[in-house]
Order: C-alpha cells, then sequence, then structure tokens
C-alpha cells in the first residue's frame, strides 16, 4: 500500500537540484508498525554517485564563495519551509520510522531550529590574527570550507541526524551529499525538496538512497568526498575508518552504552521521570539512551519499585494512529531481535524481571515491531545489557555501595557519548562531573544535547563534535597565512 505522502518519493533520489526517479535496484521500504510496504528506493548506482559528486564538486565553487549572509538567508528560508511543512513531514517519518505522530513532528521542528542555529552561526565565523615573533609580520588563521562532504546517517532521527550535519555544511559554504539509512529514506528525501524551494545551487545538496555497504562505502573510497560526516554504529565506524582508501577527514559519531548513577541524595521522582524518558524514548534507539543505572543501596528498592510503575504506564502505539502514545513501533526487526536476545541473556543469568518483558498483546500490534519498555534489576557486568548498546527499550538496573564503586562502574566500557546522574551533593555533583569518561555529562537532566553546546562521543564512540560552534568547526580547514608588510 503506498501513501500519498510517500508516493511522489518512492523510486527517487534527489539530483541536481530535483527528484529523479532512479534506474537502480528495487529495495521496499515498510511500515514498521504494520508490516505494510509505504513504496520503495532505487539504490544510487555508480553513475548517480558520480553525477551527485561531482555536481556537488561544481556547486561548491559558487557556495564557497557566497557570502556569509546569503548563507545564513537562505538556511533561514530553509528552516521556515521545514516548519511550515512539519505535519507532513512528520508523517512521512511515522510511517517509515514507527516513532509517534507528534514526537516526529518535534524532530522536524528541531531540523528547522538547526536551520536557523545554524545560519545564525554562519556569520560569526571569524579567524584570528596571531602574534608574530619578528617585527612586520602579520599571522591571519583563516577558516576555509572544506568541500564536499558525503553524509552518512542512521535510522533513528532521520531528520535531525541529517540536520546537523546539512546545516553545518551548507553554513559553512560545504556542499553534501547524504546517503541516508536504507530504512528511513523518505524523510531524507522530503527534505531535500524543501531545499530545493530554499535558493541553495543546483547540486549543493543531494541525496543517494540504498545500502550503506554499497552506495554509503562508495563515498567513503570516493576521491572527490572531501569529508565523511558519518552517524551509525561503532562496528561501521571502524569500517570507515578502516577501509577509507584515502586521506579523508572524518567525523565518526558512533554508539554508546550510557549509564546514569542514582546516589542517595538524589530527587527520586525525577531521577524515575529522568530514567524513563531517557531510557524508553524512541524505543530506546538512541545513541545516549540510557541503557544501564546504577542506585545507591539505601534507595534501591524505591527506585526500582517507582521504575516499573512508570515504565508500566507508558502509553505503546502505532504512531498514526496514536499520535500521543509515548512510544511507536520500534524501525525494523533488527533492533527488537537484539532487545530479547539481551532480555534473555539477563534473565538466564539471574536478573529479577521489574516492568515489561514482551510484546503487547492485541491484534493492533501483531504486525508490527512492537515491545513493552522493559526493566531488569540485579544486574551484574557479566550481563549483555549492562555492557553493549541494546539500542532498545530495554534498561538494567543495579545497586552500588560507594560512589568510587559507581563511577568505576560507570566507565566501565569501551564506549564514551552519554552519562547522567542524580545527585544534591555538592561533591558527588563535582566528583562526577569530573571522573565519568564521557563527551556528555548531564546532571538531573536527561538531555544531554542542546544545539548551542558541543556533542560528541570519546573512546569507542567517536570522534568529532556535533551542535553547537564546534559542530560548525568541524566543517572548515584553517589556512595559516603568514604576510611580512614591513610595518614595525
Ligand atoms: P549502522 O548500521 O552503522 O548504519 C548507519 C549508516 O551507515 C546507514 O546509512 C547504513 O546504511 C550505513 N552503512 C552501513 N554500512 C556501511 C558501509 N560499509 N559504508 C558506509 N556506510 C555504511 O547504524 P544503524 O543501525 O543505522 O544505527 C544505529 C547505531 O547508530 C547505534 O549504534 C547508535 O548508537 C548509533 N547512533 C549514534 C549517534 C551519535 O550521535 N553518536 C546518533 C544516532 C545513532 P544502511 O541503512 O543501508 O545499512
Ligand atoms: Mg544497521
Amino acid at each position: 500500500m503506498s501513501d500519498d505522502a510517500i508516493s511522489p518519493l518512492s523510486g527517487m533520489l534527489f539530483l541536481g537540484g530535483e527528484l529523479t526517479p532512479g534506474a537502480g535496484e528495487r529495495i521496499t521500504v515498510e511500515n514498521p508498525a504494520t508490516g505494510e510496504a509505504i513504496g520503495e528506493i532505487a539504490q544510487a548506482t555508480p553513475t548517480d554517485i558520480d553525477r551527485a559528486v561531482s555536481e556537488a564538486r561544481t556547486a561548491f565553487r559558487e557556495w564557497s564563495r557566497v557570502t556569509p549572509h546569503a548563507r545564513a538567508k537562505a538556511l533561514h528560508r530553509l528552516g521556515e519551509l521545514i516548519a511550515a511543512d512539519a505535519d507532513g513531514m512528520a508523517r512521512i517519518m511515522t510511517l517509515e520510522q514507527g516513532k509517534p505522530l507528534n514526537e516526529a513532528r518535534g524532530e522536524i521542528l528541531k531540523l528547522a531550529e538547526a536551520c536557523h542555529f545554524y545560519a545564525e552561526e554562519a556569520v560569526r565565523v571569524h579567524g584570528e590574527i596571531v602574534p608574530n615573533d619578528k617585527p612586520g609580520f602579520q599571522s591571519l588563521v583563516v577558516r576555509e570550507p572544506i568541500g564536499v562532504v558525503g553524509a552518512i546517517t542512521p535510522w533513528n532521527y532521520p531528520a535531525e541526524l541529517i540536520g546537523w550535519k546539512l546545516c553545518a555544511s551548507l553554513a559553512a559554504g560545504c556542499t553534501i551529499v547524504i546517503k541516508p539509512a536504507e530504512i528511513t529514506p523518505f524523510t531524507a528525501l522530503a527534505i531535500a525538496r524543501k531545499v530545493s524551494d530554499a535558493g541553495f545551487p543546483e547540486g549543493a545538496v543531494s541525496v543517494l538512497t540504498g545500502k550503506g555497504s554499497i552506495v554509503g562505502q562508495a563515498l567513503v573510497e570516493h576521491p572527490d568526498v572531501d569529508k565523511i560526516a558519518f552517524t551509525g554504529s561503532s562496528a561501521v565506524g571502524l569500517h570507515i575508518q578502516q577501509t577509507c582508501p584515502r586521506i579523508k577527514r572524518l567525523s565518526l559519531e558512533l554508539g554508546g552504552n550510557c549509564p546514569m548513577i542514582v546516589t542517595a541524595t538524589a530527587d527520586l521522582d525525577m531521577a524515575v521521570a529522568g530514567a524513563t524518558r531517557r531510557g524508553f524514548r524512541n524505543m530506546g534507539q538512541i545513541c545516549i539512551a540510557i541503557n544501564r543505572i546504577y542506585v545507591e543501596r539505601s534507595i534501591y528498592e524505591n527506585f526500582i519499585a517507582a521504575l516499573a510503575k512508570s515504565a508500566d504506564a507508558l502509553v505503546v502505539g502505532n504512531g498514526i494512529e496514536a499520535p500521543d502514545a509515548d512510544v511507536g513501533a520500534m524501525a525494523s526487526a533488527e533492533p527488537l531481535t537484539k532487545t530479547r536476545e539481551h532480555l534473555a541473556d539477563a534473565l538466564d543469568k539471574g536478573a529479577r524481571l521489574l516492568a515489561g518483558g514482551a510484546a503487547p498483546e492485541g491484534e493492533a500490534f501483531a504486525r508490527g515491531h512492537f515491545f513493552r519498555p522493559t526493566a531488569v534489576a540485579d544486574c551484574t557486568h557479566e550481563m549483555k545489557v549492562m555492557i553493549e548498546e541494546t539500542f532498545g527499550p530495554l534498561v538494567g538496573i543495579a545497586p552500588f555501595d560507594t560512589l568510587d564503586e559507581a563511577i568505576a562502574l560507570a566507565n566501565d566500557t569501551p564506549y564514551g557519548l552519554a552519562s547522567y546522574a542524580y545527585t544534591r551533593d555538592l561533591f558527588e555533583v563535582q566528583k562526577i562531573s569530573a571522573e565519568l569518561d564521557y563527551g556528555n555529562v548531564a546532571i538531573n537532566n536527561v538531555d544531554a544535547g542542546i544545539m548551542n553546546a558541543p556533542y560528541g562521543g570519546r573512546k569507542q564512540s567517536g570522534v568529532g563534535y556535533e551542535h553547537g560552534r564546534e559542530g560548525l568547526l568541524e566543517y572548515f580547514n584553517f589556512k595559516h597565512v603568514r604576510l611580512f608588510h614591513g610595518v614595525s
């Protein structure tokens, strides 16, 4: 069944500034809440990929010379066009991704916000004048856009994760070729359609659909792509780093295995609300989702009882029919299978089931990838739920006795993306924020990512930053111009 919102995008690429029918292999795209086919993608061919990159190169010559004010104007216009069509774009996202419509609309509005934020930043990219060691010299540090960017993105935030790369690239004066996730291609094409109305040069933005191993890899290997901006799993990020055949700028925003520490001084209600939100939102399919929670022993039983109640209260629904449901379907069978595996592994090894543990009952959920938000207690680092990224609606909980022990457990992971803590003790706040080895630490809240602060991982969670001024600087090369003028 094709949907009116999707059918104009089905089988299309975005090339030369317009939707263009693709001639490559067809891959069916499904609605994860119903299992129904909603459309198909045409896998970009080597000819399509070369065309997109070569047009991006041509557009770069023009776009990199446009004044920052003109770039800002086009980005503001893009933000307005996207916000004006938030309902239509949200519907496309929910149909392919499964998140409830209201949440999808929120994500589209965040994308619009990213357009405006980077529009504002575009005009604030200053260089520097550096003191010299001899009279008569002046050193200028100039920032120049890198060139053609290849963006490769996952399916969990089909608009925002494109948006940060798209907006920062365009603000900097770069051009961009986007390879969205295979299962969420239509949000990307819907964004590109707005780009063509906003006044960017033809070829400044292209969207190539298809498999990551073919189309994504081709961008990684392409000699005329200057930078790869990737968000996805650590395994694919490492593969990209290892297979990139030439020196190229890489930003890798990768997986996480994010901990939360709750000490005895915490506001318990706030901590439970935070754990519920960041554990289960988007069905836990968030790189910064809370995977594991360490709770000080004196409040452990109270905390887990309250979290069980709060998880059980979450409403699961078909995202189109229940726009205000707390959570929708998972995006595909893959993360659901992994969630079930991690749950079975934890229960086998002695964890206690607190909430969820199965798909919701009823005909409405029979064909989609649904699962109840699930929490397990008494977990140990023998269990996958505590040491691997589940990327699903499953949270593991364990007690701790000392803060040093909690911090050591929280840091006992190859990942370093985001971490959370609830405490009202100043010493604990300072110790936790200093000692957690993560790119983001959120204390007494769970919204680690805000638009104007840098967001990025360390260790196996990646290199580089998105958001904020730092996110924009990722799209520049620095040039040192040392000038002898002779005035002393
Ligand atoms: P993924 O499997 O790594 O895929 C991400 C993207 O890479 C997709 O577009 C994929 O295409 C493409 N790809 C796959 N193989 C490739 C290759 N050999 N060369 C180039 N591109 C290739 O990740 P996912 O399953 O979509 O997303 C979940 C993961 O993303 C989680 O680990 C999550 O933590 C991480 N994530 C990180 C952040 C962050 O900011 N740090 C944010 C969101 C998600 P196909 O769709 O065709 O496979
Ligand atoms: Mg994948």
